[in-house]
Order: structure tokens, then sequence, then C-alpha cells
């Protein structure tokens, strides 16, 4: 028999390097502090640590990657502790918000106004006020949105800034998740836009251009590249109809990190091309409009580290249990329930450990009474002790804010930024 008839083993697939945070003596360096120093200096596991280097680095690399002309926004739901978004308004060109809650935090932090967009399908009538009075880019999702903004400016005397957010007639392929084409709660669906826009022209709200976004978390630039084609040109379509020149045009984000095994790093440069050339044909086609956009994960994501630690060391019929202080309570979606089809491992060490040669396959588990409660499943990590620090990496996105955190009631995480 020769060699090539033997069945091929592929190698099972490896999360991609982390190696965004050094190691000294064992530990892992967040924000310049080795991972116990920073634990003492917390004060109390678990905790959640965003490294404020590793902002600033992110939003350095892809300005000098994309054209500069491209506006960067950030999309605050991805983590908004005030702390972050403070540091991300000093970065990037706007914040995107989603509640009152969002923009309050927006606007504390600095962020300036006029670069402000507020999307969201349910927006309060109170919100809308506030939105008006703080004169911040209203994205509409409805025809209830318009007609409620023509009394509120009316009213306040002031413009209620508005941009179209479109539910494109396509979707982005390969998408953690899906948040347009097809039927969708999110904007109003393109062939409805043309009506929509007269009845902003009728009632004299201020127009300003079109938000697209069909979809996150994907890590292929074809992809990616494809729906920003497309929702450039649908809005170059629609803004035949529109009352005023557009001035804004926000072509969605979807930037993903790599948080599964198998998964790599977005490779921007497609993507940078793509808007290069997009710029081109709108400096012809739509001569008044700034692209934009926006992000969340893609800023914040690989910054941050959830750190708890080992509270028993368990075997289980043969199975290595590493029980720890939080859990799904804190970190859902390293758990698996935040979204996710099938369950994968996030990439995890134990961070006081974190170059250790002697390993074992164990499972991290949290403290709650469910087996949902899950952060590591039979990986091989540093073999562990009792008092050892878990870390989670990629968590600076979806974490804390993202979490059920009164469930079982136990104490809430805290968020460092270091
Ligand atoms: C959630 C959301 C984002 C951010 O998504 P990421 O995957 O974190 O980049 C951006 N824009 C809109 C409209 C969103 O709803």
């Amino acid at each position: 028999m020769s060699d090539s008839a033997l069945p091929i083993r592929k190698a099972p697939p490896v999360h991609a390097p982390m190696s965004q945070f050094g190691i000294e003596q064992g530990e892992l360096v967040i924000g310049g502090l080795p991972l116990t120093r920073l634990a003492e200096r917390v004060g109390r596991t678990p905790f959640y640590a965003y490294d404020r280097g590793l902002l600033k680095r992110r939003v350095a690399e892809l300005r000098a990657v994309l054209p500069t002309a491209i506006k960067l926004h950030y999309a605050m739901k991805a983590n908004p502790m005030p702390a972050v978004v403070g540091v991300m308004a000093g970065l990037v060109d706007g914040i995107d918000v989603a509640s009152a809650g969002e923009l309050k935090v927006a606007l504390d932090a600095g962020a300036d106004v006029a670069e402000v967009s507020f999307a969201g399908p349910g927006k309060r009538e109170a919100e809308l006020r506030q939105a008006v009075a703080a004169g911040v880019l209203l994205n509409i999702e409805s025809f209830r949105e318009v007609e409620l903004l023509a009394g509120i400016s009316k009213e306040l005397g002031l413009p209620a800034r508005v941009a179209v957010r479109v539910n494109p007639d396509f979707e982005l392929k390969g998408s953690g998740m899906r948040m347009g084409g097809g039927p969708k709660q999110f904007g109003v669906d393109a062939e409805l836009v043309p009506e929509l826009l007269a009845r902003i022209g009728e009632l004299g709200l201020a127009f300003e251009g079109f938000h697209l976004f069909a979809g996150s978390q994907n890590l292929k630039a074809e992809a990616i590249c494809e729906a920003q084609q497309k929702s450039y040109e649908l809005a170059l379509r629609l803004a035949a109809d529109a009352p005023a020149p557009v001035r804004f045009l926000n072509l969605g984000g979807g930037f993903g990190i790599p948080y599964f095994p198998g998964e790599e790093r977005l490779d921007l440069a497609p993507i940078a091309a793509n808007l290069s050339q997009l710029l081109e044909r709108a400096a012809k086609e739509m001569p008044e409009a700034h692209l934009v956009i926006e992000l969340g994960r893609y800023f914040v994501g690989e910054a941050g580290v959830y750190v708890t630690r080992v509270l028993d060391k368990k075997v289980s019929r043969g199975q290595v249990y590493l029980v720890t202080d939080g859990g799904l309570n804190h970190h859902l979606s390293a758990s698996g329930n935040f979204g996710q089809v099938v369950r994968k491992n996030y990439p995890v060490t134990i961070g006081n450990r974190a170059d250790a040669t002697e390993r074992e396959v164990a499972s991290a588990v949290g403290p709650l009474c469910t087996p949902l409660d899950l952060l590591a499943d039979k990986m091989e990590l540093p073999a562990a002790r009792e008092g050892d620090l878990v870390v989670v990496f990629q968590s600076g996105a979806y974490g804390a804010s993202a979490s059920p955190q009164d469930f079982l009631g136990h104490a809430g995480v805290v968020e460092v930024l270091v």
C-alpha cells in the first residue's frame, strides 16, 4: 500500500494565537500589570479588565489601513462601560447609541453631538425628545418615528436630524448575526423607503442620509465587501427620492474577531481597497456624503479579558473540573448562551501559569447550579490549582452588560480599564 492511500488525518482546529497580551514570569500582563498584581489591585474576583493601550492600538491600526476619509463610529452596545466609552470617544469620529441610557453615557463622555447617531427598533417618545434636544442624528426605523419627530421638532423649535435606516433586500453572508434582508424588525424595508422619504420631506425633517447594517461578526472580507458594495448601490438608488442631498452614508460594519477554533483574523486589505473605490464613486455620485462604518466588537473585543478564580478542583469519573467564582452570570457569551447555535470554547488560559509546560485537559465551570455554566469544555490548559486565575480572552465586547448578573444571586462583576 502506498503512503497516499493512508487516510489523511486533519489536525483539529485551534484558536488563533492570543498574542495581544505579553507574558512575564509566567503571568499574562494586562495594561502593564502582571495578572496576580492586577487582581490584587482590583481587590476581588471575578472581574473584566480592558487594556487602554490595545484600544488605542486597534483604532490606529484601522486608520493606518483604511482610507482616511472613512469615518469610524463606535457602536457602544459592544461595551458601554463609561470609562471605555470615554477612551473611545477620544479615538473615533462618532458614537452610535441605541437607547437614551447609552445616549447619556456618550454625551457624558464628551462625544461630538454632530457625530452621535441613535438607532434602535423601539424608540420611546421620550427618547426621541431627548435625542432632538441633544441634537444628535436619529436613524429612523419606522413611519411612526417620522410622525412623532415632526411633532417634537415643532414643539421644541429644534430641527430633527434624521437618517433612514434601511432594511436592505440582501443579507451579509456568513455573519454570526444577521440584521438585514428578508423580514426584520430593524429599519424600513428598502421598497418602502421612497414613501418614507416623501413623508420626511413633507414634514420638513432635516434629512441627512442613510444607515444600512446587514449583520455582524463576519470574518470573510469578501462578504463584507459585497455587503458594502450593495449597501452603497442601494443608498445611491434611494438617494434619487431623498428630500435633500445625502451627507451621511453609514455602510454598517460587521467586522468580526476570532473567537473559536479554526477562526482567523479578518483580512482588512480587501476591505480598504473596496472602500477606496466606493469613496471615488461617492465623490462623483453623492459628493456631499461622508462614508461611515460602525464597529463594536472589532474595536473592543480583543482588548478585554474576563478573570475568575479557581475555587475548587474536582475530578469526576476521570474528568477534571475547575470550579470558578464566576461564569455564565457574568459572561453569557463565553458560556455559549448568547446567540450561538453550537457551543464552542472561547480562548481560555490559566493566566498566572500562562506558559506552564505542565498541561492537562480540564473543564472550567462557574458556580451556578446549571450545566449551562461552562467557560471551557474539556480544553487543554496549563495544569491549574485552587486559587489560580482562569482568563477568558476576546471578552471586551458583549460581556458584563450582556449577561444575566442577578441569575442565582451571586455578586456582580467588577470592570476595570487599565
Ligand atoms: C450591534 C450593532 C453594531 C455592532 O456590532 P458588532 O458586531 O459589535 O460590530 C453596529 N451597528 C448596529 C446597528 C448594531 O445593532
